[in-house]
């Protein structure tokens, strides 16, 4: 799926966004997400990224290293966050999920790994 872009985004982005739509054209035929709460979502993402963990890492890997993680950011006051900036903070974060699968997908990009609509 190419997309039309005018706007000055770099290209690794713009690849990344063609993939992602590509993704979600290969799902229309199901109901779409607007209707879908936030907590499913967020379920649905848990569930993806324990997909690409099982595919990179040994389960024992898996364990140490999001029981660092948790600590790491819970040392960081993170889980302390007030009510009314959860919504805010969360936001951010799931921007750093979307820059970093971005930044993956880039550098897994090589001619032995085939792209997404490939
Ligand atoms: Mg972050």
């Amino acid at each position: 799926m190419k997309i039309d872009v005018d706007v000055n985004m770099r290209p690794a982005l713009i690849n990344f966004a063609e993939n992602v739509e590509t993704t979600l054209r290969k799902n229309d035929h199901k109901s779409g997400w607007k209707h879908e709460s936030v907590n499913y979502l967020d379920s649905k993402l848990i569930e993806e990224v324990c997909e690409f963990l099982l595919i990179t890492y040994n389960p024992m890997e898996i364990i140490q290293s999001v029981a660092g993680y948790l600590a790491k950011a819970s040392n960081e006051g993170l889980d302390k966050i007030p009510r009314d900036k959860r919504l805010e903070e969360k936001r951010k974060e799931i921007l750093d999920v979307g820059a970093v699968a971005m930044m993956i997908f880039d550098n897994t990009n090589d001619d032995i790994i085939p792209k997404v609509d490939e």
